[in-house]
């Protein structure tokens, strides 16, 4: 049977996905939502399909509109990006009942390791070291507050099936606990329609370093080095690097020898990223697994010259991985900026609109992922990203220096975006030396705020 690929999703990721589909020869269908017609990814399928209108419910986390229109458009496989029903094992379950490939992990997976309290339980079960925490779900309010009691403050409040940075609450007192819980609670099931929580002790001034997985259903499973996620705003990453300057060899063999020890204690298949925090002493903790592609795959795939989607789809169709884990090699450094549709001077709120004119920088090891073009309206209804800039260079300084020139070239006009937000921290004197850590934009933003008064 000849494979055709339904990208069940929009934005950059979908753009990305049609790219890998066209190199690999896969003919490949767009679906949109009323307000996506004039889409970048709606003109560059083979086809396209409307599924819905403006809000996400009544298109792209519509299941039976998706589904229809991979089976009208005789689709063998979908892949769903990032976000929406990428980690949704319900849909996973209904994919398969109609015939057709997931381009991604099993729905049993999915439920293992995607639900994040029952993830913490198959950590510990493997003997990956975790935040010390709640021993699962937390039933109520007095549950919580004795798990509190026991770790000690500040702790968290995280939500099972959280993410995007939603879904947690930082706690640092008894008496804050059962409002935090509460509202935790009501944003978890308005978010995610899954109101279960979990408590973690919370860790001071740490990096977020994850590892990308690759496993073909043969049964290899190979990892692909780390990526610092630490500039973070509110949880939600807005750069991210690979290498990381905090993670020295021996840190690289057993943090990456503990996201392979987790993978292969549930079989797991095709790309996910293993998430950890590493204190200041340098010991690391399981965070959470995320079962799909990551928004900041890019950076990995310039250093190790792997096309990530390109492996997900090879791997979704019974493909043996095309490496294996010693041919796997850092070459250089790389660095993405998430360019995004608001206004740091306005506590970075969301600014779509209609852009009236762009340039995108270039040049050597310069690449930039988006679905923005001129003319192009930017609609309120999705997430606020309109492209990610990256850049790979020999040395991380030399990565830095090759970002201010391509943030300096950028322009984007009608709306306001954070390009000149990401030159400011180029030149932060702590980035700059890698001092970093997940509190580093709460900082910057403390001292910018005094500086313009
Ligand atoms: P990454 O984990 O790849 O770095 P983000 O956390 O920024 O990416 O999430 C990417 C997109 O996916 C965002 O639009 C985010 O809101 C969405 N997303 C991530 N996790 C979930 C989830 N559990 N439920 C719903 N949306 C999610
Ligand atoms: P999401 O699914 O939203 O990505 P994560 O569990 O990965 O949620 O956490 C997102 C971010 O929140 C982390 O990268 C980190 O900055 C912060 N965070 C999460 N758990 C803790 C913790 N126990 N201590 C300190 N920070 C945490
Ligand atoms: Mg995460």
């Amino acid at each position: 049977m000849k494979s055709k690929i339904l990208i069940a999703n929009r934005g950059e990721i979908a753009v990305r996905i049609i790219r890998a589909c066209k190199e690999l020869g896969i003919p490949c269908v767009a679906v949109y939502s009323t307000a996506d017609k004039d889409s970048l990814h709606v003109k560059l399928a083979d086809e396209a399909v409307c599924i819905g209108g403006n809000s996400s419910k009544e298109s792209y986390l519509n299941v039976h509109h998706v589904l229809s229109a991979a089976i009208a458009t005789g689709c063998n496989a979908i892949h769903p990006g990032y976000g929406f029903l990428a980690e949704n094992a319900a849909f996973v379950d209904m994919v398969d009942e109609c015939g057709i490939t997931f381009i991604g992990p099993s729905a049993s997976s999915i439920k293992l390791i995607g639900d994040k309290a029952s993830a913490r339980q198959i950590a510990i079960k493997s003997g990956v070291p975790v935040v010390e925490g709640s021993d699962g779900v937390i039933q109520d309010v007095k549950e919580g507050l004795k798990v509190a009691k026991k770790i000690g403050y500040p702790v968290m409040i995280k939500a099972s099936s959280g993410g995007g940075g939603r879904g947690i609450t930082i706690v640092r007192s008894d008496d804050e606990f059962a409002l935090a819980f509460e509202r935790t609670q009501l944003e978890a099931a308005s978010s995610f329609g899954d109101d279960s929580l979990y408590v973690e002790k919370f860790i001071d001034a740490p990096r977020h370093i994850e590892i990308q997985i690759m496993a073909d259903t043969l049964g290899n499973i190979v990892h692909l080095y780390e990526r610092d996620c630490s500039i973070q705003r509110r949880n939600q990453k807005i750069i991210e690097e690979a290498p990381s300057v905090a993670v020295n060899d021996m840190l690289r063999r057993r943090i990456g020898a503990a996201a392979v020890k987790l993978a292969k204690a549930i079989q797991y298949v095709n790309a996910g990223t293993v998430e950890f925090l590493v204190d200041p002493k340098g010991n690391f903790y399981f965070i959470e697994m995320n079962t799909r592609i990551q928004v900041e795959h890019p950076v990995t795939e310039m250093i190790t010259g792997i096309d990530i989607v390109k492996e997900q789809i090879k791997i979704a169709f019974g493909k043996e991985l095309s490496f294996k884990q010693r041919d796997v090699r850092i070459n250089g450094h790389a660095i993405e900026c998430r360019i995004n549709a608001e206004d740091p001077l306005r506590n970075f709120a969301p600014s779509p609109g209609k852009i009236h004119n762009i340039l995108f920088p270039g040049g050597l090891g310069v690449r930039i992922d988006t679905h923005i073009y001129n003319g192009y309206e930017v609609p309120p209804f999705y997430d606020s990203l309109l492209a990610k800039l990256i850049v790979h260079a020999p040395t991380r300084k030399e990565a830095i220096r090759k970002m201010r020139v391509a943030l300096e070239q950028f322009a984007i006009e009608g709306i306001t975006s954070n390009v000149e937000y990401q030159y400011v921290i180029m030149h932060s004197p702590d980035f700059i030396k890698g001092n970093i850590d997940t509190g580093f934009i709460a900082r910057l933003n403390v001292q910018l705020e005094g500086a313009i008064k």
